[in-house]
């Protein structure tokens, strides 16, 4: 054994760790270069938006450390989700959020976190690295089974919502989100994640947190801003929340170049987001309608976010689909290994360009 595997806490040695879109297939090649040659990939993969920004970077100030929660970039997240900046925490990415919330909230070793797969699986991967244990409650038709979820009051420290789901693609309806809230009143914080909320903005849970004290939202640029490279989320929650959270994270998270150019997506370019949004909305509702006349897909799953999950009839037609697209270098997203959704694939809605060449293909 290595001096490293040694001496590393034993757990981490097995671990595997998030499959991300980058990791399963490295792009060596930048799907944005739009000189790269022709085999140039197309990254459906990930939830990423089409299109590059173009953002002009000032390194004026680049000599000093940024503050611990730069002004430009709370003032812009402040007036674009109608929250008092003490209930704002700006993170690397809403995955440091979770991370933050778990570290928070969970003593390693002896508390546990609560999951509804199909989910995203950073939360239970945070878990694990810090040491809490992951409890599942299902979904049931995809919404909650708030039933189970009862059975675990008391025993669970922070339960996750995700709404729109990832990577089932539906909101959670709005009464059962506060029912879990309610349940978990005085022995758990329910975070909602929303990372696709611009999709159906007027869903929002953000409305709750002046209701309850135990609710936790989270915002990314990641996908409707455009913004993946950025690395740049929220965690919106009671200014007690966000001073415990303030605690542990990083003392300069935000570089000032991330500030800048959020800021600027989040004020001056905000109709920017709102067109990609609706040009997305579009190219889904036409996706959608395709993949139900293909013979081979057997289920598409509604969808409020910027993707779609489908169901193949059977696990050859879903490897057939899969590795035709990888071979003319369409990269989409295998969902079969998750619970319930056997034989699924999940597509993100790139530009109406990339989906027609995705279809082209299938065809
Ligand atoms: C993409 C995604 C995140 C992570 O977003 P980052 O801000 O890029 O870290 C969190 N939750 C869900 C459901 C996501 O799909």
């Amino acid at each position: 054994m290595t001096i490293a595997n040694k001496l590393a806490r034993a757990e981490l040695v097995d671990m595997v760790p998030y499959q991300s879109a980058r990791r399963l297939f490295a792009s060596g090649d930048s799907s944005n270069k739009t000189n790269s040659t022709a085999n140039k990939k197309v990254w459906l993969n990930a939830n990423e938006a089409p299109g590059n920004g173009d953002y002009q970077v000032i390194s004026e100030n680049i000599n000093r450390y940024p503050d611990f929660q730069p002004d430009n970039l709370l003032n812009a997240y402040s007036n674009y989700c109608g929250l008092e900046r003490s209930q704002i925490l700006a993170t690397r990415g809403a995955d440091e959020g979770i991370e933050l919330i778990i570290r928070t909230f969970c003593r390693a070793y002896q508390d546990s976190i609560l999951i509804c797969p199909p989910t995203y699986g950073m939360y239970a991967i945070s878990a694990e690295n810090h040491g809490a244990s992951t409890v599942k409650v299902q979904l049931k038709n995809n919404t909650l089974d708030l039933e189970s979820m009862k059975q675990h009051v008391g025993k669970v420290k922070v339960v996750f919502l995700c709404s729109p789901g990832n990577p089932t693609g539906n909101l959670l309806p709005k009464e059962q989100i506060i029912q879990a809230i309610e349940l978990f009143k005085d022995t758990a914080i329910v975070v909602v994640d929303e990372a696709y909320i611009e999709f159906s903005p007027e869903q929002t849970s953000i409305s709750l947190l002046s209701q309850y004290e135990n609710v936790i939202v989270l915002r990314t640029l990641s996908k409707a801003f455009a913004l993946a490279g950025l690395r740049c989320g929220f965690t919106l929650a009671s200014s007690d929340i966000i001073t415990l959270l303030s605690k542990i994270i990083a003392p300069y998270p935000i570089s000032a170049p991330v500030a800048e150019i959020a800021s600027i997506a989040l004020s001056a370019d905000l109709e920017k987001m709102t067109q990609r949004v609706q040009d997305c909305n579009t190219t889904k509702a036409a996706l959608t309608t395709w993949l139900n006349e293909q013979s081979w897909c057997s289920e598409v799953f509604a969808s409020d976010a910027n993707f779609v999950l489908f169901r193949c009839k059977d696990n050859n037609e879903k490897t057939r689909i899969f590795d035709l697209l990888v071979s003319k270098n369409i990269l989409i997203r295998d969902q079969s290994k998750q619970l319930q959704l056997d034989n699924c694939l999940r597509i993100s809605i790139g530009s109406e360009q990339e989906i027609t060449q995705l279809k082209e293909v299938l065809s």
